[in-house]
């Protein structure tokens, strides 16, 4: 068992077998009265001169009874109890001026450190004397300098410690539990405490450095980690004091400082240092710190790589100005470089970026600035960087840029060509791509497909002109899949532009491949053939009607020859006839002079139809215009050619009224006789002959119908053109120059009527033509005395 003493740092006892009452025996005979308190606080043991002086009596025994309840009136002794029952020894006094009190309170430990109680030692205060008194002021002037001292020492912010060699303490302060959480009694109490609490990882070299340390008698100080109660691990700067007395190491005082802050913070300055430095190195810059004094702080290898430094120009503080010596020869202008860089040291604050040229044609781009420190300039940091390569490149680039830029313009340039030509052509040209997409097209085609030229590009072809695609569509897939061009394929097709026109196209397809020879695309050029092609038809036409009018002059010579040489043999013949008569003596017979005559009248007739068409072609041909009765100018010409042709049946339906035209009578008569000899001429079989007078309105008509050998369909058009004569019209016989209908036609369209055939091709025709009527009707006469006797001409 042990007590605590209180003045000493710690006392030990050897009676820790020895009871309670024989330790109390063992306190003095000083000793007044004696109380003794449990570890819980309750009495258990106060002999009589203290019960009296608590004032409990003897009538109940206080042992077991809680001691705030036996020593109720010595309050200054319950506070000094329950302190030694927290393990601090007190001495203290109390009651009235006359009957003064003083008690030592002491804390009962048992060998294990635990608290067992507490005892007082309880005795009258000694009279106070003038010297007592001096004493006594002494005494709490000494009590309250080591209550001041013991406040100090626990109020540092450190563990105030003493200890023997062994370092097992005698001594800790209240902060040891506040830093580590291990109340000082176990600090004291326990055997090793201090080797047993270091942090593992530390124990053996602190340990080893502080027996080392104390058997040198020297004093020293260590930085090592403890745990404390709660796990936590505390850096601790444990600084001590060696006490020697005669030449060996007696006991060690020192304190321990909570420095896992600044460990902490100088760990992280370290690591950060550390990566600085690492950043420093790693960083593609060359970096040059110079001091104010322009001494070279420091710089990073890349710095020494770049301007080729030895180790030993840079090393120890080494003025920049020698560096700056060392450099010079690589630079290709140094007296420039050296300039600016004094310049830049003349300004201490500036910022600056330039370019330095190297010799070996290296470029570095240079920056300073300042190092400052809070407002303090204390440096200039110097950075160069080396930009070979990036200004090769970006001059690469930019050769490389200008060089696209030029072909960019080049290709506009040629698209612009391209597209001038291609807009500007009357013929349809486009590109489409595998797909069959519009990619450019020209406003010739576009506009074939209806659209704009911003309406095509980029759209499906046959989305564009869906029933040109059906056609065409194949074509350009053979193309992709063949490499193959399709040249001049000639269609005709109806376009969106024009629809319900057939026109004609000759398109043609070919592959547009890349230089690689992929197929990228088909070019289409599409050309129009409708203008060509109607040309064409109009030459064959012209050709036609060219070989139809060789054809019809042909015919017409030979027609002519013949129809002028037939009546001059039987003329030669009667002529040479009368004549051999005339010289015999021989009577002339009367029809042979008839005959003669006949054969010159039809020559005169073929010779007039020349004229006439001759006055006509020239324009000259005269009308004597008079009021006349077409009634009586028909029964005239009848007349006349009932005479010539008495056994041909002949119709005549003659119209009821009178029917009055203004017009030349001998040409309408012309024209009416030449209606009845064609009848005539083309009616081998001696068909009946019709012919009718009628009014229609304001138009008198006359037809005269046969049933000879008709008129080819495709040849009724042409009737009425100078010299035609139907492919069925017999050469000989009934030969003919084609001109009567054409003098009929130029006749009757100058009277202001029509004249037109019709005919079913082999069953005879009828030939119709009109004339307007003129108001009012003359009286119908039977003859017409001016007109000329059928059916000569
Ligand atoms: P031509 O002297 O040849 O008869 P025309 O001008 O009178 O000349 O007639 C032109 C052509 O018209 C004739 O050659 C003939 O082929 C055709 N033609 C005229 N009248 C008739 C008719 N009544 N029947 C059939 N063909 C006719």
């Amino acid at each position: 068992m042990t007590t605590a003493g209180g003045h000493g740092r710690e006392m030990r006892s050897d009676a820790s077998e020895c009871s309670l009452p024989g330790l109390l025996i063992q306190v003095g005979e000083s000793i007044h009265a004696t109380l003794m308190v449990d570890a819980q606080g309750r009495i258990g043991r106060m002999d009589g001169a203290l019960a009296d002086a608590s004032g409990w009596g003897s009538e109940v025994p206080p042992e077991g009874r809680a001691l705030e309840e036996v020593l109720r009136r010595l309050p200054w002794l319950v506070k000094a109890l329950r302190t030694a029952l927290a393990g601090s020894e007190t001495v203290c006094e109390g009651g009235e001026r006359d009957q003064r009190t003083r008690a030592l309170v002491l804390p009962v430990f048992a060998n294990d450190g635990c608290c067992l109680g507490a005892c007082a030692c309880v005795r009258a205060s000694e009279p106070v004397s003038v010297e007592s008194a001096h004493h006594e002021a002494l005494e709490r002037a000494l009590s309250q300098t080591q209550k001041q001292y013991e406040d100090l020492i626990n109020t540092i912010d450190g563990i105030v410690w003493e200890a023997d060699v062994s370092f097992r303490f005698t001594f800790v302060n209240e902060q040891s539990e506040r830093l580590l959480g291990y109340p000082p009694l176990q600090w004291r109490q326990e055997p090793d405490f201090w080797k047993n609490h270091i942090h593992p990882e530390d124990r053996d070299w602190a340990h080893a450095y502080f027996m080392k340390a104390t058997r040198e008698h020297r004093p020293y100080e260590f930085e090592y980690r403890m745990l404390a109660s709660d796990g936590r691990v505390v850096w601790l700067r444990t600084i001590v004091t060696v006490l020697v007395e005669e030449g060996r190491p007696l006991m060690l005082r020192g304190i321990m400082v909570d420095v896992t802050e600044q460990r902490r913070a100088r760990e992280k300055l370290e690591q950060t240092a550390s990566l600085l430095r690492a950043t420093f190195e790693s960083i593609v810059d060359g970096v040059l710190v110079v001091d104010v004094n322009r001494r070279i702080t420091t710089c990073n290898k890349r710095f020494q790589q770049l301007w080729k430094l030895p180790d030993d120009v840079l090393l120890g503080g080494l003025s920049a100005e020698k560096s700056l010596v060392a450099a010079a020869p690589l630079v290709k202008d140094p007296e420039r470089f050296a300039a600016r860089i004094r310049e830049v040291y003349a300004t201490p604050d500036l910022e600056d970026v330039d370019t330095v040229e190297l010799r070996d044609g290296r470029t570095l781009e240079r920056s300073t600035r300042p190092q400052r420190m809070g407002n303090a300039i204390i440096g200039r940091i110097w950075s160069y960087r080396d930009v070979t390569a990036e200004r090769l490149a970006k001059a690469a680039q930019e050769r490389l840029l200008a060089a696209e830029q030029r072909a960019r313009e080049q290709l506009e340039e040629s698209f612009a060509v391209l597209d001038t030509f291609l807009n500007n052509s009357p013929i349809g040209m486009g590109f489409l791509d595998r797909d069959l997409r519009i990619i450019r097209i020209n406003d010739a085609l576009a506009a074939l497909h209806g659209k704009t030229r911003r309406e095509e590009i980029g759209r499906m072809f046959r989305e564009q002109i869906p029933r040109v695609a059906d056609t065409m569509e194949p074509l350009i897939r053979q193309v992709l899949e063949t490499g193959e061009p399709i040249i001049g394929y000639d269609t005709a097709l109806e376009v969106p532009a024009t629809p319900g026109q057939l026109r004609y196209w000759r398109v043609s397809y070919y592959p547009v491949r890349m230089p690689s020879g992929r197929i990228v695309g088909v070019g289409a050029v599409v050309v129009e053939l409708t203008a060509e092609r109607r040309a064409q038809q109009e030459r064959e036409r012209l050709l036609r009607e060219a070989h139809e009018a060789i054809r019809i002059r042909d015919d017409f010579l030979s027609v002519a020859s013949h129809e002028l040489r037939t009546p001059l043999t039987p003329l030669k013949l009667h002529l040479q006839m009368l004549k051999q008569r005339s010289a015999s003596g021989q009577p002339i017979p009367p029809h042979s002079a008839e005959k003669a005559l006949t054969q010159v009248q039809r020559l005169t007739g073929l010779i007039s139809d020349m004229l006439d068409s001759s006055r006509i072609e020239a324009g000259r041909l005269e009308l004597e215009r008079e009021s006349l009765s077409l009634l009586a100018l028909v029964r005239d010409v009848l007349a006349d050619f009932r005479l010539i042709c008495p056994h041909h049946p002949l119709e005549y339906e003659e119209c009821a009224e009178e029917l009055v035209v203004l017009g030349d009578r001998g040409r309408l008569r012309q024209v009416l006789t030449n209606l009845l000899e064609n009848a005539l001429k083309y009616s081998p079989m001696k068909g009946p002959i019709r012919v009718t007078l009628s009014r229609k309105g304001t138009e008198a008509l006359v037809s005269v119908s046969d049933t000879g050998i008709g008129i080819p369909v495709d040849q009724q058009a042409h009737l009425f053109e100078r010299f035609f004569r139907a492919r069925n019209a017999p050469v000989s016989g009934f030969g003919g120059l084609g001109l009567g209908l054409y003098i009929c036609r130029h006749i009757i369209e100058r009277h202001g009527g029509r004249i037109w055939a019709e005919s079913q091709g082999d069953q005879g025709s009828t030939f119709r033509f009109t004339l307007p009527v003129a108001a009012p009707a003359l009286p119908s006469s039977p003859t017409d005395p001016g007109g000329r006797s059928a059916p000569g001409r």
